[in-house]
């Protein structure tokens, strides 16, 4: 997946305990799309220093150290639930190459289709969680605006055409953009609510 970035960087080599200067997969579960035991057991089977998996609680970041400290080969299932999950992901998660643009009225589909943290968070988290977390007043002014116009954007689809026979994974590209709409207006809800409160 493209929104699994990978670096030239100074890190720490989780094989042998130092610092180096490696390989540094950012994402390495795909902003919480892919199970941490699969993903980052295969990494560590694969030339890589580090990995960096974001956490939203202290558990997870735990339960991610740990994975990484426990080593050893993939098994049978391991490998073939990979498989799978590859098989699964490949049509369904967009790869940010670009290859549907241009749209006539200007959705950048792989920034709104693609890597979208704040998006991604109210996915694995749920409307509750999501509501829940503690959100900084910061965080949440910086995002409504460019929610606001991501919601704006998504919503001039005209439904042309144009872009699906272009992407190469096959994405359902206008299914997807409307099936983010109510995750999205919900998130807008939640961040205008709790700043509303906390002034
Ligand atoms: S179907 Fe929608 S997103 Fe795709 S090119 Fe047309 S206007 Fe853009
Ligand atoms: S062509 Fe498909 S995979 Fe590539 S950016 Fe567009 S939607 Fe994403």
């Amino acid at each position: 997946m493209k929104d699994t970035d990978i670096q030239i960087a100074k890190c720490y080599d989780l094989k042998v305990g130092k610092n180096t200067t490696g390989v540094r997969i950012m994402k390495p579960l795909a902003t919480g799309l892919l199970p941490p035991p699969l993903a980052l057991k295969w990494l560590m089977n694969q030339p890589v220093h580090s990995a960096v998996p974001g956490a939203t609680a202290i558990e997870e970041a735990e339960e991610n150290s740990l994975l990484g400290c426990s080593g050893g080969a993939l098994t049978d299932q391991e490998q073939a639930d990979l498989i799978d999950s590859k098989a699964y992901w490949d049509t369904r998660r967009c790869q940010m190459c670009g290859d549907c643009l241009p749209c006539p009225v200007g959705i950048n589909l792989p920034m709104v289709l693609g890597t979208d943290v704040i998006y991604d968070h109210y996915r694995t988290m749920g409307p509750q969680g999501f509501r829940a977390f503690s959100w900084s007043r910061h965080a949440m002014e910086i995002e409504l605006p460019k929610r606001k116009a991501h919601i704006q954007r998504i919503q001039s689809c005209t439904d042309c055409g144009q872009c699906e026979p272009r992407c190469p994974h096959g994405l359902a590209i206008t299914d997807m953009l409307k099936a983010r709409l109510p995750a999205m207006l919900d998130m807008v809800s939640v961040f205008e609510q709790l700043l509303a409160s906390d002034s």
